[in-house]
């Protein structure tokens, strides 16, 4: 099979390797390219060490099942989970499931054609989904409900700072729960996509306060320089990740006198999983428009390379 391996910066090379035994095997229907895949290829990563398989996004069909599971066939569509909690130790059972320290991964990146999914994993982190690649956007929206879950108020409005594909995502989620939403976005490409999706956006912020704050980019800065804009008792989200050591700068007055709280959000614990699933499978037709660019692995470089000009929402590679 085909597998894309990352040997360094800039450096992917498409190999012929076997294919992967193990306890539930599934064909890669879809892989999306994500901003920390993006990262790598463009600078490396201290979590991803060459030579390795990128991408952690991806839905399949089960082709083997050498174990008994109960719940899945050989032929079921599935949304992969790239990992999960153990619902068991402090931290899944005082609320921050997402922070567990001993969860099951996904072994292997999914640039390639087959994974192999452990008995144990396969059990909680696979989803019955339909055959669609907006399936890729279960991993990233799941991602983005935790960071809705952790904004102090319910937010009549709600502003996203940068619009990419997580952004994107937010302000989705946001209309659909009613809030009146706005992205501010740089690159004219998305502005225009984000518009066309009936959400509003430009490249520079609306009159008024909002009642949520989402970073969706990852300029500390920023943070300082909305806080002004948050309403009392409102919330900025550092959804985006930051650099080890940077710091960010808040008007203390704002945060004693007017009750805006700095939160942050990580990842995804299981329940925003089973959410994004359950929602990308009611409205598919939409999220299907944010699936704007599909590469096979063996253009990968022009997937990376479209990805970093902006001119993209999500990309992904279909094998
Ligand atoms: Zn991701
Ligand atoms: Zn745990």
């Amino acid at each position: 099979m085909k597998a894309l391996f990352y040997l360094g910066p800039e450096r992917l090379e498409l190999r012929e390797i076997g294919k992967p035994k193990g306890d539930v095997v599934i064909k890669i229907l879809g892989a999306g390219v994500c901003g920390t895949d993006l990262k790598t290829y463009l600078k490396g990563h201290p979590m991803f060490k060459p030579p390795t398989i990128l991408g952690h996004e991806c839905y399949g069909k089960i082709v083997e099942l050498n174990v008994d599971m109960k719940s899945l066939e050989v032929g079921d569509t599935v949304a992969v989970a790239p990992y999960a909690e153990c619902g068991k130790c402090d931290l899944c059972e005082t609320g921050v499931p997402e922070l567990c320290k001993s969860k099951t991964y996904l072994e292997t990146g999914c640039f390639t054609q087959y994974i192999a999914v452990s008995r144990e994993h396969a059990s909680r982190a696979l989803f019955k989904v339909t055959d669609d690649p907006a399936q890729i956007l279960a991993e990233p929206l799941a991602c983005v409900f935790n960071g809705f879950e952790k904004l102090r108020v319910k937010p009549r409005r709600l502003l996203v700072v940068g619009g990419g594909p997580m952004g994107v995502l937010f302000a989705l989620l946001g209309v659909s729960e009613g809030c009146e939403t706005f992205v501010i976005e740089k690159s004219a490409w998305r502005l225009e996509h984000i518009r066309s999706l009936g959400i509003e956006a430009a490249d520079t912020p609306p009159e008024g306060l909002f009642d949520g704050i989402i970073f969706a980019v990852n300029i500390p800065e920023l943070v300082g320089q909305y806080t002004r804009l948050a309403n009392d008792g409102g919330s900025l989200l550092l959804f985006s990740g930051y650099p080890k050591d940077s710091l960010i700068e808040v008007d203390s007055y704002a945060v004693h006198y007017r009750e805006v709280s700095v939160v942050g959000s990580f990842g995804f614990a299981l329940k925003h999983f089973e959410r994004a699933v359950e929602t990308l499978s009611s409205q598919v037709e939409l999220f299907r428009r944010l699936m704007t660019h599909r590469f096979d692995l063996e253009n990968a470089p022009k997937a990376f390379e479209i990805l970093s000009k902006g001119e993209a929402m999500k990309v992904f590679f279909g094998m």
